[in-house]
């Protein structure tokens, strides 16, 4: 007797194939039949049309803090996500001596804008290495599959300590670094993972610690692929990384570069499309590189207490470690603006913040009359600067004005060009991180939904290919990611007339009350990991054990 049977769907296989109608049949965890389904089963759904595809496989995630205190990686599971990929950009949490447990954090709620007080409390810390991390993972268990990047900031924390954020390492510490990223992919890590990315900065301003490495480095880390014949690389790019050195470093691994974050820049327009062309190339010369892009606008909420969105400028650095009346006398200070300004009216590469005051809005303000409107038009009333207007204003409210600012990847049409790349990998959802910021953990209903049936940017098939047959094959995760008879049962059952992501909304359940956003689904009727439903149409459903498992052993 099979365990599920799932009659009548219109079925997405996730490579791409035409859709049919048909069933599918799960018995001990795995697909058993697929298209044409007989016999009884414990449980039988009438689909009655709706989709079923396999579950998405979020790439992009930074769950590594927040799965050791809530495994069900809240709210990926409702968003269709089966299995998310953690460790992106290199900032994990593991390996950490107990000695530079508050350094991580304290570089975690800067970088990925985590609540200190959330992951002082949060975090169970009963582990150091890599290994024992993967091991406490297994262990406890997660509602979705979880693959783990070996982290290229923390490994360097680890074997430089306070050096790590300071300068390049020497031969004895790139030697002790190799051995690390080799012991942790050995164990099950999916493949290491850096930034070079000037947005990323850690505790104080100072830049994370993978800023520091040099392409001698680098290469030496990612050599480790070689070695062990298996796994990724990853990295969030700087503008000074060129798409040579990554071509060079896919070369000699052998393995696939997964380059992030291709974010299209309407001040900047061709400049995403310039390395997709170059990635392009590198596959043509036999290299497997893809360029990691997003399907959702890139809007930030911020205050001027720490503002996400201006602090990869560097103009800004000599305020990032500043605290109460000297932040504000700073933020006051006519040099400092001017600087702010001639730095933003120069051409910056993965620049955020690109001098578009139209797309920056006041969202909470005292002056209620002011919510709702954009930085360029109050600017433009008082006859004053833009830059000026906004800093003065929150200023005036103690820096607790609320704004709004949508960055990149606003433009349509470009990033329907973007969606339509072969060598284009649909990612960046970040869930997990920026948690006050935004929230693109839905990215993959947002596909379905916006890019599919709403504009028709890519069929449904496609979508549902770029969401999971596309990744599985890129990271090596072996009997997911397809509907295929043996292949694991992670399942998305949804609406395809209506599926989308709900608005974001604010909840304050972190651990110590901190608040972050969340969203939920539309359209959504099942999702299935190893077989066993974690969510259905009404969200979330709380299930002992937990269904996921620590994806360890990946393809050559
Ligand atoms: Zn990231």
């Amino acid at each position: 007797m099979h365990d599920l049977l799932i009659r009548n769907a219109l079925l997405l296989d996730g490579l791409g194939s035409p859709t049919a109608r048909g069933d599918l049949a799960v018995a001990g965890g795995r697909i058993l039949a697929v298209g044409k389904a007989d016999g009884a089963a414990k449980q039988t759904i009438d689909a009655d049309g709706l989709a079923l595809m396999p579950g998405i496989i979020d790439n992009h995630t930074h769950y590594d803090a927040q799965i050791t205190w809530d495994p069900w990686v809240s709210p990926s599971p409702a968003l269709g996500v089966t299995t998310a990929v953690i460790g992106n950009c290199g900032f994990t949490i593991a390996p950490c001596r107990p000695a530079d447990r508050e350094r991580v954090m304290r570089n975690l709620t800067q970088v990925e804008g985590m609540s200190l007080d959330a992951l002082r409390a949060g975090i169970r810390w009963d582990f150091q290495t890599v290994p024992q991390y993967l091991d406490m993972l297994e262990r406890r268990g997660a509602a979705v599959n979880i693959a783990a990047f070996v982290g290229h900031s923390s490994v360097r924390t680890y074997v430089m300590g306070d050096a790590a954020t300071e300068r390049a390492a020497d031969d004895a510490e790139i030697e002790a670094m190799r051995n690390i990223v080799l012991e942790g992919v050995r164990a099950g890590a999916i493949g290491f993972a850096t930034s070079t990315s000037p947005a990323h900065n850690g505790a104080d301003g100072r830049a994370m610690p993978s800023r520091a490495a040099d392409e001698a480095e680098l290469a030496a880390l990612v050599g480790t692929l070689r070695e062990h014949g298996r796994g990724v690389f990853m990295l969030t790019k700087g503008g000074h990384t060129t798409m040579e050195f990554l071509e060079r470093l896919a070369a000699e691994s052998g393995r696939p570069v997964v380059v992030a974050a291709l974010l299209h820049n309407s001040t900047q327009p061709d400049g995403v499309f310039a390395d997709l062309r170059a990635i392009a190339r590198a596959n043509e010369r036999g290299r497997r590189l893809a360029g990691a892009v997003s399907c959702c606008p890139l809007a930030m909420d911020f205050t001027l207490h720490s503002p996400y969105t201006f602090e990869s400028l560097e103009a800004w650095r000599p305020v990032l470690a500043l605290k109460g009346s000297d932040h504000q006398q700073r933020l006051a200070d006519p040099a400092f603006r001017a600087a702010v300004r001639a730095e933003i009216a120069r051409p910056g590469h993965f620049r955020l913040f690109n001098g578009e005051w139209d797309k920056v809005q006041v969202v909470e303000s005292r002056r209620r009359q002011l919510e709702g409107r954009t930085i360029a038009e109050l600017a433009a009333e008082a006859g004053s600067d833009p830059l000026d207007c906004m800093l003065d204003l929150a200023l005036a409210e103690n820096l607790d004005t609320v704004f709004s600012a949508l960055l990149l990847n606003s433009d349509e049409k470009a990033v329907a060009r973007l969606l339509a790349d072969p060598h284009a990998l649909v990612s960046l959802s970040d869930a997990g991180a920026h948690l006050t910021f935004f929230n693109d953990a839905g990215y993959g209903l947002h596909l379905l939904g916006h890019w599919s049936r709403e504009l028709g940017a890519l069929t449904l098939e496609q979508a549902a290919w770029r969401l999971t047959g596309q990744p599985a094959a890129l990271y090596g995760i072996k009997a997911r990611g397809a509907l295929v008879a043996g292949y694991h049962a992670d399942l998305l059952l949804f609406d395809p007339r209506t599926v989308e992501r709900t608005a974001n909304r604010r909840v304050f359940d972190l651990p110590s009350g901190a608040s972050r956003l969340t969203c939920g689904a539309i359209g959504v009727h099942g999702v299935w990991v190893n077989g066993q439903c974690i969510a259905d149409a009404k969200g979330m459903r709380a299930r002992e054990p937990l269904p996921g498992r620590l994806l360890r052993d990946f393809a050559a």
